[in-house]
């Protein structure tokens, strides 16, 4: 069951089963943890098959707050939508990730991409497309050296709204990933009508991998199938070595998981030796 936010977007029911006292008091700490500086990002490195170089990473907000302690993304990301939040945290996620990756290429021979994560709320907003290109200009990054991680389910809610301002982005360079494919109602025709770049498999769909990597070649189709199309293909949450013979045998693109690393801080992340630890 759905409600109808103010602002027009879907909202789903279940986020308000949390008492509304409760989401008072998270927006609150939230507008305060923008000004107070508490939020943080990680860096999952995605692992070039091939060259078993990091080809990007993945920025992930982090939330260390003195009232409640560490708080992960998926216990505050709902409520910082529905409160409008995530537009000023969405755009210190892009300007902390795009300098992040500017000094990484400043002190490294290779230069690794960087993925960040994005809301619809976000897309939905009339400065979102000029906030980017702003970051971009002020962190001197590079557009083909951003990604831009959507998920289906907001692609499928607002296709043809969000549709055209991914395509201006991209036709400046900006590539697009498609997240959490295989997670809901998948849909391949959502490749062709948008700008996608790169496919995220989701690790459910990961997790179904076999050990006996005949039994189930649903994922590498739907790799196969992308890889056709041009689309270069990210597999997410892999966390064992059958999975990853199997992306290899079908020749997934990238590697993103425990099995090599989880997400970095900042400080991590610069130094990390990108050619040895390949699995
Ligand atoms: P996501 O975009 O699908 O990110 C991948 C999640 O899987 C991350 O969880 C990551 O830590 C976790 N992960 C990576 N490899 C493995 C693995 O091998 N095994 C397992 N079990 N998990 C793995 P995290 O950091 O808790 O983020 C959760 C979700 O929160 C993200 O899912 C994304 O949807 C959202 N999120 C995170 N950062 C941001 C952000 O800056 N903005 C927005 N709008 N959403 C964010
Ligand atoms: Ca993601
Ligand atoms: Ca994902
Ligand atoms: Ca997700």
């Amino acid at each position: 069951a759905k409600k109808r936010g103010k602002n027009g977007l879907a909202i789903y029911e279940e986020s308000f089963s949390v008492p509304l006292k409760h989401r008072m008091e998270m927006e609150r700490l939230l507008r305060q943890a923008l000004q107070n500086g508490e939020f943080e990002l990680h860096y999952q490195p995605q692992i070039n098959l091939a060259s078993a170089g990091v080809e990007g990473f993945e920025a992930l907000i982090r939330w260390n707050s003195p009232v409640l302690g560490r708080v992960g993304p998926d216990q505050f990301i709902r409520i910082a939508e529905e409160t409008q939040l995530i537009v000023p945290i969405g755009e210190w996620v892009l300007r902390t990730a795009c300098e992040f990756i500017r000094d990484f290429h400043e002190s490294n021979e290779n230069k690794p991409s960087i993925s960040v994560n994005v809301s619809v709320v976000q897309l939905y907003g009339h400065r979102f497309e000029d906030m980017v290109r702003e970051v971009l200009a002020e962190t001197g990054v590079d557009p083909h050296h951003l990604e831009l991680e959507v998920t289906e389910s907001m692609v499928i809610e607002s296709l043809e709204l969000i549709g055209d301002k991914l395509k201006r982005l991209s036709d400046s360079g900006v590539n697009i990933a498609l997240d959490d494919f295989g997670r809901g109602f998948s849909s391949l025709s959502h490749l062709m009508k948008l700008p996608i770049t790169t496919l995220k498999i989701d690790k459910s769909f990961v997790d179904h991998i076999p050990d006996n990597r005949d039994d189930n070649p649903l994922t590498g189709l739907v790799i196969q199938l992308a890889k056709q199309m041009g689309i270069k293909v990210v597999a997410e949450g892999v966390e064992k070595y059958a999975q990853l013979d199997y992306l290899k045998k079908y020749d997934c693109d990238c590697i993103q998981g425990y099995l090599f690393s989880k997400p970095l801080t900042a400080a991590e992340a610069k130094d990390w030796n990108k050619t040895t630890n390949m699995p």
